[in-house]
């Protein structure tokens, strides 16, 4: 049996939430054995020409990517694009408007955060002084640096997440515009991380078969940590819903050492992989 390719198609870089900057991703990656990599930082496509001047001299293959925020229903949702053109002037002008929003929003959770007698002043200026475009994570570890929390996680639970003081409601673009987008883009959409949504079943697979009219067709089967049973379940929605498998870790940073780069992750024999269509 020859060897399986060593693919990652979900990272970021410190160009959204990740802590490395582009180049010290790619040579991680490089590093740990990683053939295939794509950067997917969220809404912005701003690390992938660092990244991609790394690879080459690395002999790593950069795929260029972007998770992009989507609404469907009252839900958001994250949409990988891989494969895309990152100078196609539709998708740069879309991504624009998503950095505003994120720019806006984090101001927004920052006055909240003050209502909540938080130095949210301070938090935003953290936020700020990042060079990456602004997430709930970058507040999440301003907390923490703070001292407010002692893990990001606890931030999430107290003030970030759904539902939590300092959680704001975003209007992403819908679902069926952000995959548009990416196809106008030349690139092939895969909803990602489909077990991380608070849905039920059946909401899961109504969002599958939407994604799947707006022109998607892949899914992240494999991301991260996910456990077995997850694996499983997202294979069987792909072949339920004639979907491409793809796999990524969705790296962000060495704190989270049970998810490290290069950990060659297993795309069950059943799902055709996305990447085969690119002669991988
Ligand atoms: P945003 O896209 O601005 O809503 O930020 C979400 C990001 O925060 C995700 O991409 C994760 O990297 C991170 N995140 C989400 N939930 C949690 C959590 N419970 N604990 C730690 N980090 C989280
Ligand atoms: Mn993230
Ligand atoms: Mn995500
Ligand atoms: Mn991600």
């Amino acid at each position: 049996m020859s060897a399986a390719l060593n693919i990652d198609l979900h990272t970021h870089s410190n160009r959204s939430d990740g802590s490395l900057a582009p180049a010290a991703l790619i040579e991680q990656a490089a590093a740990a054995g990683v053939e295939v990599l794509a950067l997917t930082d969220h809404d912005t496509v701003a690390g992938l020409e660092e990244a991609q001047g790394c690879a080459q001299t690395r002999g790593v293959k950069l795929v260029p990517g972007v998770e992009i925020s989507a609404s469907w229903r009252a839900q958001a949702v994250h949409v990988l694009g891989l494969w895309i053109d990152p100078a196609a002037p539709a998708l740069l002008r879309m991504l624009e408007a998503q950095g505003e929003l994120r720019r806006a929003r984090v101001r927004r959770i920052c006055a909240r955060l003050t209502q909540l007698k938080l130095p949210g002043a301070d938090l935003l200026a953290a936020v700020e002084r990042h060079p990456g475009l602004p997430t709930r994570a970058h507040l999440a570890h301003a907390l923490v640096a703070g001292g407010h929390v002692s893990t990001a996680e606890a931030a999430f639970r107290k003030y970030l997440g759904k539902g939590k003081a300092a959680h704001v409601a975003t209007e992403w673009p819908a679902l069926e515009a952000v995959v548009g987008w990416i196809r106008a883009a030349g690139g092939v959409a895969s909803l990602a991380h489909p077990a991380r949504y608070a849905l039920s079943s059946g909401a899961r697979r109504r969002l599958l078969g939407d994604f799947t009219v707006a022109g998607g067709t892949s899914l992240e089967v494999v991301s991260g940590g996910n456990a077995a049973q997850h694996v499983d379940t997202c294979a069987a929605l792909a072949l339920a819903f004639g979907l491409l498998g793809s796999v990524g870790s969705d790296f962000h940073d060495n704190r989270a050492a049970w998810n490290p780069l290069g950990r060659s992750l297993k795309l069950p024999d059943r799902v055709t992989p996305v990447w085969r269509s690119f002669g991988l």
